[in-house]
């Protein structure tokens, strides 16, 4: 053999032995000398990037002869992923609250008023307050803060009417002012020395806005001229300001709610004599108990002299009554210290 059939051989013998490190992924030869041997492909283990002048694929020992299969490649457990980080929402930052400057308080400008004038001013236009509306009557204790008006110039007193009249037109008080078509609040004069306290409105007062007009209104008028007083001495109102339907008697609420009105009215007109029409008139004027006599008979509301007789209206409807109801009147004259007439109604 010569010098070329053993190289041959040699070859042959070192590319066998190759291929059998190739097949068990192992080899010592550089790479390019196993790339260098026909048929063998070295498997490189190098890691990937590396210098492949430098790298090396393993081998096991030339003379080791037959090799037992390479143990499995080590599994890694994966890489333990880990939770993104929670992110949080940044606080809110909320504006701090306005501090709003007190208001500043001016010291009044101007003269100061005239005390005595304000004071006139105050009582003129005093008014029942919604206490006052639910006082029992207009002759209980604490149904209204009294009012002297007796020392009022007339302008005084007519101006004070009439703030109560126009209070009067527009109170909702009680249900009787559902069914009005008018308030009726008074006539006569504001320095009567005769105040003559009716029941209620009736159909023809409820229309015209004045009380005692129609058939009862004319025989009351002729009762105060037989007595012999003047227009200008005399003060007609009622109980309640509005009508009750069908005429009836006002409800024991309806006359206390409107109370006050009736007592502002005669504070205001300050009467030396008060004449009650009816028994509900005297009843609101705490001058008739239920169950007792009461025509007739003196009572007083606020220290002023009150007498009870029978309204109109029942007199037209019982003629027979005329003679007791001019008994009475004439009481009120002799103790008004007036001479007494001559003839009746
Ligand atoms: S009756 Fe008197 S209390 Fe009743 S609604 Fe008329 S004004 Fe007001």
């Amino acid at each position: 053999m010569d010098d070329n059939d053993e190289l041959a051989a040699l070859g042959a013998m070192i590319r066998e032995h190759l291929l059998w490190e190739a097949a068990s992924g192992h080899t010592r030869l550089p790479i390019h000398v196993a790339q260098a041997v026909p048929g063998v492909h070295a498997s490189t283990n190098a890691p990937l990037g590396s210098n492949a002048e430098e790298a090396r694929v393993e081998t096991s020992p030339v003379s080791a002869g037959p090799r037992a299969p390479a143990s499995p490649p080590v599994l890694r457990s994966p890489p333990v992923l880990r939770a993104p980080p929670v992110l949080r929402a940044p606080p809110v930052l909320r504006a701090p609250p306005v501090l709003r400057a007190p208001p500043v308080l001016r010291a009044p400008q101007g003269p100061a008023p005239d005390v005595e004038a304000s004071a006139i001013e105050a009582s003129a236009i005093a008014r029942p307050t919604p206490a006052e509306r639910t006082a029992p009557h207009a002759g209980s204790p604490g149904a209204s803060s009294r009012l002297d008006a007796t020392t009022w110039p007339v302008a005084d007193r007519e101006r004070a009417l009439q703030v109560l009249a126009d209070d009067a037109a527009r109170c909702t008080a009680c249900r009787l002012h559902e069914g009005r078509t008018k308030t009726v609040f008074a006539r006569g004069s504001s320095t009567a020395q005769v105040a003559f306290v009716g029941e209620a409105p009736g159909f023809h007062e409820d229309a015209e806005g004045v009380p005692f007009v129609g058939e009862s209104g004319a025989l009351l008028d002729r009762m105060v001229g037989a007595m012999g007083l003047g227009p200008d001495e005399i003060y007609i109102c009622n109980v309640v300001k509005c009508r009750p339907p069908e005429n009836r008697t006002p409800l024991p609420d309806e006359a206390a709610a409107c109370a006050p009105f009736l007592a502002r009215q005669l504070e205001i007109v300050a009467p030396s004599m008060i004449v009650a029409l009816g028994r509900s008139a005297a009843e609101s004027l705490g001058c008739a108990e239920p169950g007792r006599s009461w025509r007739g008979a003196w009572g007083q509301w606020r220290g002023i002299p009150v007498m009870p007789t029978y309204h109109p209206a029942y007199v037209l409807r019982t003629p027979e009554m005329k003679r007791p109801v001019w008994e009475d009147l004439q009481q009120v004259l002799v103790k008004l210290g007036r001479s007494l007439p001559s003839r009746k109604t």
